[in-house]
């Protein structure tokens, strides 16, 4: 068995050419321009730098480092219009600790949306809250209406003041009312926090949520989600006080090294995002709507009809279980056509705008056609044949 298992870079090699002929509907994931991958491939990858409080770097051979890293921190302001953006976050999840451990104490309160109503798994009662010593109060929600009950919200939020107020999800088709919720936490004395995770890349494209960093104390998530990648983590505030706090909570708290490559390939995704963001999120909206309509018109049901979605994220409803099985199933037989997708009933578009795809009636008709048990296979070759990449410089 040994001998016969192909070498590690014989493996990584056939992965690349797996994924050069499956289309990616996953949520959480995204395209990388080539320019991104040069960068997290050089020597880069293997050094340190670290610039301790009184401005002397830890490391030697460092200045080159040093400035890259001051290029991506300025890029990533000037997309966002930030006063602060702290870079070095190695994930979404880490820039959740980092912001949470910023802006409450041990044995204070939060308030959440509950994993159930697409909330983030990290903020529930077994991850961060038991881990850093703080408790999970759940937001009242609707469900149907994909919306914060406000008037209960605030009702809520009077009776425990909590520390802070944790927005954002994982399963996320709508913005909020910030304005609204701006005015309770201002009541509640509550920092607002907001987990923009998944829509990093479409806040920064001002197409999801584009006062996001206008109404909350702190902005912050993954790189890789609808942002262009690599995979990481940033924070982002216009309060100095914070920043100082956010900037406290990296380095031999949450993390060490921050990975010298990825901060490059972040700059330079970040700089295609300053070009191309707005193109790319009005794209984004625009295919998530028809490609739902579309899977939706043609008896796969998805939520939240007839709105479906404001993002990148089409939610599949429970309703298909009984004709086409669960997520998992019809995950797996997307699968064996070349489509990927999570097991979660989620299908994400960044990728397939990334890649130029805008025929979202074909597209969804071949989904379609998939869920429903047909071979779709070539189909898909012929979708990958008319794509071309876009938004890289
Ligand atoms: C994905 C996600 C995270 C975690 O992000 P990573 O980059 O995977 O660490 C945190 N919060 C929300 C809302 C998410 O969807």
């Amino acid at each position: 068995m040994g001998e016969l298992m192909a070498s590690i870079v014989e493996m990584v090699d056939n992965y690349g050419r797996y994924r050069r002929d499956v289309l990616n509907l996953q949520a959480s994931e995204n395209f990388l321009c080539s320019h991104v991958k040069m960068a997290l491939g050089t020597d880069l990858g293997g050094r340190y730098s670290h610039v301790m409080p009184d401005g002397r770097n830890a490391y030697g051979g460092t200045e080159m480092i040093e400035n890259i890293f001051n290029e991506t921190e300025r890029n990533i302001k000037t997309l966002y219009g930030s006063k602060f953006a702290e870079i070095r976050p190695l994930g979404g999840h880490i820039a959740a600790e980092i912001s949470l451990l910023s802006t409450i104490q041990k044995n204070d309160t939060i308030m959440a949306i509950s994993e159930e109503n697409g909330g983030y798994t990290g903020y529930m009662e077994n991850y961060l809250p038991n881990m850093l010593g703080f408790k999970t109060e759940f937001i009242p929600y609707s469900e149907e209406k994909q919306e914060i009950d406000y008037d209960s919200f605030e009702k809520k939020a009077t009776e425990i003041k909590p520390k802070a107020v944790v927005l954002g999800q994982s399963f996320f088709v709508k913005h909020y009312d910030l304005g609204r919720i701006r005015e309770i936490c201002d009541k509640t004395g509550s920092k607002l926090l907001y987990d923009g995770s998944h829509v990093m890349g479409l806040v920064a494209g001002k197409k999801f949520q584009p006062d996001a960093l206008k109404y909350s104390d702190i902005l912050f998530g993954s790189t890789h989600k609808t942002f262009f990648g690599p995979q990481g983590g940033i924070v982002l505030t216009n309060n100095e006080e914070l920043a100082e706090k956010i900037n406290e909570n990296v380095v031999w708290k949450t993390m060490d090294n921050y990975h010298p490559n990825r901060i490059a390939a972040l700059g330079i995704a970040a700089q295609d995002l300053i070009t191309f963001g707005e193109s790319y999120a009005g794209w984004i909206v625009s295919n998530t709507y028809t490609l739902a309509r579309t899977l939706n018109d043609s008896g796969i049901a998805v939520k939240y009809a007839p709105w479906y979605s404001e993002s990148h994220q089409i939610i599949l409803s429970k309703d298909n279980f009984q004709k086409y099985g669960d997520f998992k199933t019809i995950s797996k037989r997307l699968e064996n056509n070349r489509i990927i997708a999570d097991t979660e009933g989620r299908l994400g578009t960044a990728e397939i705008t990334r890649i130029g795809l805008t025929d979202m009636v074909t597209l969804g008709e071949v989904v379609s056609d998939a869920i429903k048990g047909k071979d779709v296979r070539s189909r898909i070759t012929e979708v990958l044949r008319n794509s071309s990449i876009k938004f890289c410089r």
